[in-house]
């Protein structure tokens, strides 16, 4: 769309028909109004229909029974059907008020019928130019976005006008300059409204566009940001290498349990898995495949923990997991699957002789703990000593210092 601000119609890109110069636009425009134009279409045939009738009943008092009467009230019944059938075809196919043919058929019919009762009624030529005045500004106002057509048949209504007057009932000069000159005034006013509508019509239909256009790149731009808000979330609680929660997002989530537990007097257990000689795993095989064995433990954690269970990253080759509603017996059982699971993995990476494994920790929050730390402590502490029994092994802390081994 042009964007010039001198002319308003200049603006929307609009020609001298009051029409966009953008084809593709001018047919979206009709597109649009199509509905509109047909309905106000249907009215003024309706209207013309009465109107022609209408003036039957003056046609006989004007001219009795007679030879003229029949010819005049003939035509207006043809002009009159013309415009219901028009008006009925309307309903049911809209299109037909944005064809040229239809419409101007009705024009002429209608137009010439005029004409013909110029030279057949004995009006004065004050009626007979109040007459044309009323049909030209008829055609400006109530035939819907077709300045070029309307100028066409105006020009027809003017000469045709002027012709029956010269031949039939010759006017003084001055009369005839008068009628002309008002004629005249009344196309440049019908000329200059009809112009004025159309602009405006499109100017306004320009702006809904333009309006859309923006609704819909502000409609992108949201979806955009939330898209990009969504990611952050995501990349703000997630652990980038395994997916698992990050160490922010457990304890986010695990002291939420911690405050559950307390209300419920239910039992957490905290779990510290560390791989096992993770060091000189990456040493061999390089960090890419330290980087996929990572992925796969994390992996074979979340397998073996129920829905409520909470896994996160705690660092390095650890994880930490909070078991709500588990006791001791239980968070053992669940420590022992995941480390056989571990075990039990083979990577084509990782050759039989180094079998991968883990060692964890396992403490029970205390009633009365308030905070996660002397749990994780224990658990670390216990994790530890794991270690120090050789590894791949899960290590239950007991009440402070006493622990008990499990054995792989
Ligand atoms: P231990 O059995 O005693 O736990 O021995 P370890 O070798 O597993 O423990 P240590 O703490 O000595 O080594 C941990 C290694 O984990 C060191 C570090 O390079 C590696 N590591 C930590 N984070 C990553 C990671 O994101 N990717 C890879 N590939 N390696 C990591
Ligand atoms: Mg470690
Ligand atoms: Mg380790």
């Amino acid at each position: 769309m042009a964007a010039g601000k001198t002319d308003a119609g200049d603006s929307a890109g609009l020609n001298w028909r009051a029409e966009f110069q953008d084809s593709a636009l001018e047919a979206l425009f009709r597109r649009t109004m199509q509905a509109h134009d047909a309905c106000q279409m249907r009215y003024a045939l309706w209207v013309a229909a009465g109107l022609f009738l209408a003036f039957g009943l003056t046609d006989y008092g004007l001219l009795g029974f007679g030879n003229a009467f029949f010819v005049l009230i003939a035509t207006r019944t043809s002009v009159a059907l013309a415009c219901i059938l028009l008006a009925l075809s309307l309903r049911k196919r809209p299109a037909l008020a944005q064809r040229p043919l239809p419409i101007n058929l009705i024009c002429l019919l209608g137009i010439s019928g005029l004409l013909l009762a110029l030279p057949l009624r004995p009006d004065t030529p004050g009626i007979q130019l109040a007459s044309m005045v009323a049909a030209s500004m008829g055609l400006y106002l109530f035939v819907p976005n077709r300045l070029p057509w309307m100028l066409i048949w105006n020009a027809y209504l003017v000469t045709g006008f002027v012709t029956l007057m010269l031949l039939w009932a010759p006017l003084p000069g001055a009369l005839l300059a008068t009628s002309l000159l008002l004629l005249g005034f009344v196309n440049l006013l019908g000329w200059m409204t009809v112009k004025r509508l159309s602009q405006l019509q499109r100017e306004q239909f320009a702006s809904l566009l333009e309006e859309r256009a923006i609704n819909r790149q502000l409609q992108a731009e949201i979806e955009e940001r939330s898209q990009l808000e969504e990611r952050l979330r995501y990349m703000a609680c997630t652990d980038d290498l395994t997916g698992i929660a990050n160490r922010r997002r457990f304890f986010e989530l695990a002291e939420r349990e911690l405050r559950r537990s307390r209300r419920d007097g239910s039992q957490l257990v905290l779990c510290m898995v560390d791989i096992d000689l993770f060091k000189s795993l990456n040493d061999r095989h390089g960090h890419a495949i330290g980087d996929i064995v990572l992925t796969t433990v994390a992996g074979c954690c979340q397998s073996v923990l129920r829905e409520t269970d909470i896994i996160g990253r705690y660092g390095g080759e650890e994880f930490v997991i909070a078991l709500p509603q588990a006791n001791l017996h239980t968070a053992t059982s669940i420590a022992e699957r995941l480390r056989e699971r571990v075990a039990s993995l083979s990577l084509p990476m990782v050759p039989e002789r180094n079998p991968l494994s883990v060692t964890v920790g396992i403490s029970r929050v205390e009633p009365g703990e308030t905070r996660l730390d002397p749990a994780l402590l224990r658990a670390d502490q216990a994790l530890y000593d794991g270690k120090a029994r050789g590894r791949n092994c899960v290590m239950v802390a007991r009440h402070g210092p006493s622990l008990a081994a499990v054995e792989a």
